[in-house]
């Protein structure tokens, strides 16, 4: 007898349900999604346990006629598409006919669906691999509603891989600020064992985009008010693709990636090309090690963008990859360099305690009977303590400072610890960094102008400059980087390369110093483009003047003068603080006039 079987159904569903259905949080995306898809205007899920023992949700969508109920629990059924070219022009979240197959072979599961026209609705029980059990004319409002309890109770194999409830709601809510970020027109809101986590209430779109009002209503439910009104409103859209969305200015920053939220069609995406290209938009503005608040709509052209890479659907193919990114990186560098945000554009937000109400939170009021539970505001989320809000000292910053500093009225006064240069126009008190103000000042001319990056200063004798050979390896596979760039060299042995010529900026620079830090740049790794912007700013830093080197009348004067010419002074090439002004009124409150 041969060895080799067709496997049953029951099985071949539990295997799938391994690539959707991998903890509770996959459950509830995939339902979510589906509520989504239906045209629900209104999702409501409710978790015991972080979803360990029971995840129910409710939708106010199309709900569904007795014998779609029935076949949707089937493998490979989907009224989404036909035909494999529907899948390239797909606009629903899923339609691989997976989901409630997967989720009803792992857990157990009551579909309670009924049809805005039906006069009742329909209820399917179906326990594991079990056969569904049907009941007809049951009372239901509108809607679908889902509930899957015991999640891998038959698939012990599984259940040990759950964490804990605490830690699988973490993972649910991850998800719950994404869609909250990603559907601003829907009301959403997350309950787990009875207590609210968090809640959105729909916010109206714009005409042809979401619009920054509705975008900062959501932020604000998922960063918390003070964050959300700091965030900085960015469109820039071409032929290749739209950018939208809210993005944080320099200071407002995260240890992790978490709160960098990316969607393509309004579908949550964690595609690394689009993240790169938002650190690209932040470069000069960001601490290293840092990274800021996003929450990014790309919208393109459905047929060029493969969204069915990844069954869970979380990763995407763009047809015209690096011209999609050219538009976010733009969108971001044009609001930074604006500049708006070193002055507050907002009033400071109300701060969220457990007496706020929680319908402050919501700019749109929510307009049917929809209301948070009573129980809401005491038990909303603690907005995460990771957030560093650049205006922690929001009393102390001044409202009127202009944002860019009028440098021909400013009188120096003179230097603090040879480090803080203080000047006046009369009415304000200005400190600047000195470091990171000439650093900033450099930079901005070398990015106008390479050709002072590209200019050699010629040794009068070349110095022999010993290095580790893992150093001199790193500057071989970037000879060509560094020669372009104002170096001339010569790798003379293992251990030894001959410097001949430095760039005219670096010329007071110690070569021995400069080529170990620029051998640490990783030539082999890094686009071209990037390693340029890094020698930019190294270049800068290391020709500035620093903290403690004092600084001449005369060069002071130039660099005031210089400071007036270039477009951006907000922080240094590194994402430091450059500047901060204080009005006359704020002194005098230091002496409690
Ligand atoms: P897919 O979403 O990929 O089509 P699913 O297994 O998630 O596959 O769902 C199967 C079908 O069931 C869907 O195509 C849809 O027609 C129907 N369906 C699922 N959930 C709902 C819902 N909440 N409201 C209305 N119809 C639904
Ligand atoms: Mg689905």
């Amino acid at each position: 007898m041969g060895k080799i079987q067709l496997l049953a159904d029951d099985v071949i569903n539990q295997i799938a349900a391994g690539e959707v259905v991998e903890r509770p949080a996959s459950v509830v995306k995939e339902l979510v999604e589906n509520a989504l898809d239906a045209g629900a205007r209104d999702v409501q899920v409710e978790l015991v346990d972080g979803g360990c023992k029971s995840i129910a949700v409710v939708d106010d969508g199309c709900g569904m006629e007795e014998g779609d109920a029935l076949l949707a629990l089937r493998r490979h059924a989907t009224s989404k598409i036909r035909s494999v070219d529907d899948l390239y022009v797909a606009s629903s979240m899923g339609f691989r006919g997976e989901a409630l197959a997967s989720i009803a072979s792992v857990s157990r599961l009551t579909l309670t669906t009924r049809e805005r026209s039906a006069a009742a609705g329909t209820r399917i029980e179906l326990d594991g691999s079990a056969n569904p059990e049907v009941k007809r004319n049951v009372a239901a409002a509108p809607g679908t509603s889902l509930s899957c309890r015991d999640l891998f109770f038959n698939v012990p194999a599984r259940l040990k891989f759950l964490k804990s409830p605490a830690s699988e709601l973490g993972a649910v809510s991850e998800f719950f600020d994404a869609a909250i970020l990603c559907w601003p027109a829907v009301r959403l809101r997350l309950v787990n064992n009875r207590r609210e986590v968090v809640a959105a209430a729909a916010a109206q779109p714009e005409d042809g985009r979401i619009g920054e009002s509705a975008l900062r209503t959501r932020a604000a439910a998922v960063f918390g008010n003070e964050v959300a009104a700091q965030l900085i409103y960015v469109h820039e859209a071409d032929v290749h693709a739209s950018v939208e969305g809210l993005v944080s200015p320099p200071g407002v920053e995260k240890v992790n990636s978490k709160s960098m939220f990316t969607f393509v069609n309004h579908r949550w995406v964690k595609d690394k090309t689009l993240r790169y290209a938002i650190q690209r938009g932040y470069h000069s503005h960001l601490l290293k090690g840092k990274y800021p608040v996003v929450a990014l709509h790309v919208t393109v052209d459905p047929a060029l963008v493969d969204v069915n890479v990844h069954p869970a659907k979380t990763e995407v193919r763009f047809q015209y990859g690096s011209e999609v990114q050219a538009v976010v990186v733009r969108a971001i560098m044009k609001a930074l360099r604006k500049g708006d945000w070193a002055r507050p554009m907002f009033s400071p937000a109300p701060v969220m305690d457990e007496n706020t109400p929680v319908r402050e939170v919501w700019a749109t009021p929510a307009t049917t009977s929809w209301r948070p539970s009573p129980m809401a505001s005491a038990t909303r989320r603690v907005y995460d303590a990771v957030t560093v809000p650049v205006r922690d000292d929001a009393p102390d910053f001044s409202q009127a400072a202009p944002a860019e500093i009028p440098w021909a009225q400013m009188k120096f006064l003179g230097s603090v610890g040879k480090c803080y240069l203080m000047f006046t126009d009369g009415d304000r008190l200005l400190a600047v960094d000195q470091h990171a103000w000439h650093e900033r000042i450099i930079f901005e001319r070398l990015s106008r102008d390479r050709t002072l990056l590209h200019q050699s200063q010629t040794l009068m004798i070349p110095e022999l400059v010993e290095l580790p050979a893992a150093s001199i390896d790193a500057l071989r596979s970037g000879l060509t980087t560094l020669v372009d760039n104002g170096f001339a060299l010569e790798i003379t042995g293992e251990t030894s390369v001959e410097v001949a010529g430095v760039p005219s900026i670096l010329a007071h620079r110690d070569p021995q110093e400069m080529l170990s830090l620029l051998s640490q740049k990783g030539f082999g790794s890094s686009a071209t483009a990037d390693l340029a912007q890094d020698l930019l700013a190294t270049y800068a830093c290391h020709s500035a003047v620093r903290a403690g080197e004092e600084l001449g009348p005369d060069e002071l004067a130039r660099l005031m003068r210089e400071a007036s010419e270039v477009d951006f002074q907000h922080n240094c090439p590194h994402g430091r603080r450059v500047f901060r002004w204080w009005e006359s009124d704020q002194i005098g409150r230091w002496f409690d006039r």
